[in-house]
C-alpha cells in the first residue's frame, strides 16, 4: 500500500511506485460539524478537509497524478496556467520530482498567489492581457498546447478536457469518503465549482463505487457557483447542456471562470438528476466563511466556504432535509487568501496594548480581561 493518494493506485493510471510522487496529499480528514449543523438543524453535516493537503488545496491530489505520469512518461518539464491553487500545487511537486515547471499568469495575477508558487522554484511568466483578453486567453492555451508538444513537455492545466490523467486524482476524494462512511454514501455533497474539474473528478469517483447506480444509491452531487459566474447553474435551470455564455463579476479567487472547461460534464450529472446546482451571492459566502471560523475552529478561503453556504440554501428550499447526510468540500485553506483575511480582521475589536504590571492590578481588582 502506497502513501498519499497512490493507497488508491489500482483507480488511477497505471504508474510505478519509483515515479510516484507524493508529499502526503489525500487522506484528509472528515470533520464532523459540532456547532454549525445543530445551528442549521442538521444532524448529520460533515466537512471533507481538502484544505489539509501540503500546498493548502485539492489541487495537490491533480498534480501528484500528473507530475508522476509525466516523469513516467519521461517528460522534461511541465507548462501550464493558473491563476492560483493549480500552481502551488504543481510547482511543489514538481520541485520534488525534480522537474522545470514554467507557468504562464494574468497580468495582474494576485501577489500572495504568485508568491508560493515562486517559492518552489517555478519560472513564471506574466502575460500582457491575460486576464483581460479573451483573444489572448485562446492564444495563451494555443501556446501550451504546442509548446508541450515540441519540447516534450507535460500540459498541467486542471480540467478534464485538457489532461483527463492528472484530473482523475481528484476521485480519491470519493473512494476516502465511501470508506470514512463504512462503505455507504452520504445523502448530498456540496462541491464548490468553477472549471467544474473538481465536481467531475467527485462524479466520476462515485460512479465507479457504485457500479450499478440503479442498484447502489450515490449521492446527490451539488454544483455550488457564485451568482456572479452561474453559468452552469443558470444552465441548469433553463434545461441546457452547455454553460450558459456570460462574463463574471465574482469576487472569489478560484470561482472565477466563465467560460468552465468541464462545465458540460458537470451539466451532465446535475441534468440527468444526480444532484442540482445553487448560486450563491459573494457576500453570503464570505459571512459563511466567517462562521466556519468562529463556530468551528476552521478556517478556509472563499471558494472552500461556498460549499456551505450552499448547504444552508439547499435546506431553506427543502432540498435536503434534518436528517440528511450531507458533506461540504472545504476546498482550500484560509491562508490563501490574504486579503480576505485582513478584511475579518478589520472587523473585530482593535488589539489594545497595557502593561503587565496594569494587567496584575485588573486582575486583583476582580476586573480580570
Ligand atoms: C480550483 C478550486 C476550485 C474550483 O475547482 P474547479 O475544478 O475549477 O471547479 C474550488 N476551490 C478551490 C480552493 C480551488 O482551488
Amino acid at each position: 500500500m502506497g502513501i498519499g493518494i497512490w493507497k488508491y493506485k489500482q483507480f488511477l493510471p497505471p504508474i510505478e511506485t519509483g515515479h510516484q510522487v507524493t508529499i502526503g496529499e489525500g487522506n484528509t480528514p472528515l470533520v464532523k460539524s459540532r456547532n454549525i449543523g445543530r445551528e442549521l438543524g442538521l444532524k448529520h453535516l460533515y466537512f471533507k478537509m481538502e484544505s489539509a493537503n501540503p500546498t493548502g488545496s485539492y489541487k495537490d491530489r491533480i498534480a501528484a497524478v500528473g507530475v508522476s505520469w509525466a516523469l513516467q512518461q519521461g517528460k522534461s518539464a511541465c507548462v501550464g496556467t493558473t491563476s492560483g491553487n493549480a500552481g502551488a500545487a504543481v510547482a511543489a511537486y514538481a520541485a520534488r520530482a525534480g522537474l522545470p515547471y514554467h507557468l504562464l499568469v494574468l497580468e495582474h495575477i494576485v501577489e500572495a498567489k504568485l508568491a508560493q508558487v515562486l517559492t518552489f522554484g517555478a519560472s513564471v511568466t506574466k502575460i500582457k492581457n491575460f486576464g483581460s483578453s479573451e483573444d489572448v486567453g485562446l492564444k495563451v492555451f494555443r501556446y501550451i498546447e504546442q509548446i508541450a508538444e515540441r519540447m516534450n513537455w507535460e500540459t498541467m492545466i486542471t480540467a478534464f478536457k485538457f489532461n483527463p490523467t492528472a484530473m482523475s486524482g481528484v476521485k480519491t476524494i470519493s473512494h476516502e469518503l465511501h470508506t470514512d462512511f463504512g462503505g455507504k454514501f452520504p445523502d448530498a455533497v456540496f462541491i464548490p465549482v468553477g472549471g467544474g474539474g473538481l465536481f467531475t473528478g467527485i462524479a466520476k469517483g462515485f460512479k465507479e463505487l457504485s457500479g450499478d447506480v440503479e442498484r447502489v444509491k450515490s449521492p446527490a452531487l451539488v454544483a455550488v457557483q457564485s451568482a456572479g459566474c452561474s453559468n452552469i447553474v443558470d444552465a441548469w435551470r433553463q434545461g441546457k447542456t452547455e454553460p450558459v455564455p456570460g462574463d463574471s463579476t465574482a469576487q472569489i479567487s478560484g470561482l472565477q471562470v466563465p467560460n468552465a472547461p468541464d462545465g458540460k460534464d458537470v451539466l451532465q450529472v446535475i441534468g440527468r438528476g444526480g444532484g442540482w446546482g445553487e448560486a450563491v451571492p459573494d457576500p453570503v459566502t464570505w459571512q459563511w466563511q466567517e462562521r466556519l471560523a468562529e463556530h468551528e475552529g476552521i478556517l478556509c478561503e472563499p471558494a472552500a466556504a461556498i460549499s456551505l453556504a450552499g448547504v444552508e440554501q439547499a435546506l431553506q428550499a427543502g432540498r435536503i432535509d434534518s436528517d440528511s447526510v450531507v458533506v461540504c468540500i472545504v476546498s482550500g485553506a484560509g491562508y490563501k487568501d490574504a486579503g480576505r483575511i485582513q478584511a475579518m480582521v478589520d472587523k473585530k475589536p482593535l488589539v489594545p496594548t497595557h502593561t503587565i504590571e496594569s494587567m496584575i492590578e485588573s486582575m486583583n481588582d476582580g476586573d480580570p480581561i
